[in-house]
């Protein structure tokens, strides 16, 4: 692999995609900082050695060009802070003042540029729009996981204009050999989670997993598709009913490998989609008719704490419930801590990033488990085994 490792960057100016695309609130003050700390290690390695770093990110997905509220304007401060040093900023992330910031930039100096979003040519892939972008910098950093599934202009078409000075970040290097760890070499047994709404989105890497995992436990609103393929009264749960077949299928194919897979035994129910509606618990395949499943209930934490807590690798991606609403996020809390306690038993662990991630947050658990992805969608598409763009582009010679 291709890591920053390999180089010194002293004298040089390094050109580094980070993704500091955080949430922020009404009033523009960010509300997690996780994907900009998880840069950081990167662009210390680079100020350590005595360059000047140049940062690009996208925030939000603006429209039609600059606008206030998705100014990466609002991260300089906290980063400055984080840093320790006073970080530059450039109003465009192309054109005169962009250049003349960048040519200007003394070793140990940082410059974050405007949002590359604000132009359309960034999500296009324009290689003009990354070659203006290639000028700014001598050497070329990857360090945006949550984007090198995208085929855009700074995370993927820019690699071109660096033959020879483009590398990972540590924190692509990081995302990378987890997923590969987790894929290719887990301590066994391996249990894989998959939760969340439906389970069209997660069905590749459902197939995938059934040739490697050892228990696959499924949970969440995609859980109720395979409850009504078997036959059950799901209430008004969420449902994808075009996926039916698709659910039996599954449970043949794990049967087929070997593979045990646990559905839930029992659910909390809800009379309403609201964190105050009534509640009560039901068996699988017994939800009455005008309630729904919001979360997996107490037999179920059971069975899949006692799976969790047995596994040497564990990979988790989608709540087991409506984790946001505190009624709901009983389950998902359950199932937090007992990957926690596997962890501190030895096992190694990794969440998936979006909704996985934000409910580990939520329980304060980040730090205890082995490692939780920035990666979303791209952590999602890699362990599918397609190739990221952004990850192509800094391999390719
Ligand atoms: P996903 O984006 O597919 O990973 O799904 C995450 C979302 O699924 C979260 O916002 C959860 O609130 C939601 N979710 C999980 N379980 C259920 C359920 N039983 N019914 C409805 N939504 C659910």
């Amino acid at each position: 692999m291709k890591t920053i490792d390999q180089i010194n960057f002293s004298g040089k100016k390094a050109l580094i995609r980070v993704d500091f695309n955080v949430p922020l609130d009404e009033n523009g003050n960010i509300t997690d900082d996780n994907r900009i700390t998880a840069a950081l290690p990167t662009i210390k390695k680079i100020i350590k050695d005595g360059g000047a770093v140049i940062l690009m990110s996208h925030m939000g997905r603006p429209k039609n060009g600059p606008n206030e509220k998705d100014s990466l304007k609002h991260v300089i401060k906290h980063l400055s802070d984080l840093l320790g040093v006073q970080v530059e900023f450039a109003d465009d992330c192309i054109g005169e003042q962009a250049t003349e910031k960048a040519q200007a930039l003394k070793d140990g100096q940082v410059l974050l540029l405007e949002n590359l979003r604000f132009y359309k040519e960034e999500e296009k892939g324009d290689a003009d729009f990354a070659k203006k972008l290639a000028a700014l910098g001598d050497v070329y950093v990857n360090d945006a996981f949550g984007t090198a599934h995208r085929a855009h202009a700074s995370t993927a078409v820019i690699a071109q204009f660096f033959p020879d000075a483009k590398y990972f970040g540590y924190l692509m290097g990081a995302e990378l050999s987890n997923a590969e760890k987790v894929l290719n070499n887990p301590e066994r047994p391996f249990t894989a989670i998959m939760g969340g709404s439906k389970v069209s989105d997660k069905i590749l890497l459902i197939e995938r997993l059934l040739d490697k995992v050892d228990n696959l436990i499924i949970g969440g609103g995609m859980a109720y598709t395979f409850a009504k393929a078997n036959g059950g009264n799901i209430g008004t749960s969420l449902v994808e009913l075009e996926k039916l077949q698709l659910a039996l299928d599954l449970v043949q194919k794990a049967k087929d490998k070997g593979v045990k897979l646990l559905l839930p035994l029992d659910n909390v129910i809800a009379d309403d989609f609201n964190n105050n509606a009534k509640t009560d618990v039901a068996k699988t395949g017994e939800i009455p008719d005008n309630w729904m499943g919001l979360d997996i209930g107490p037999e179920t934490v059971k069975l899949f704490s006692e799976v969790i807590e047995n596994s040497k690798t564990i990979l988790w991606n989608g709540p087991m419930g409506v984790f946001e609403m505190d009624t709901f996020m009983v389950g998902t809390k359950a199932v937090a801590d007992a990957v926690v306690k596997a962890t501190s038993a030895g096992a190694f662990s990794l969440i998936g990033g979006g909704d996985s991630a934000a409910a580990v947050s939520k329980f304060g658990l980040t730090a205890d488990v082995s490692y939780v992805s920035t990666g979303g969608g791209a952590l999602l598409e890699y362990m599918e085994g397609k190739e990221l763009p952004g990850v192509k582009a800094i391999n390719e010679d």
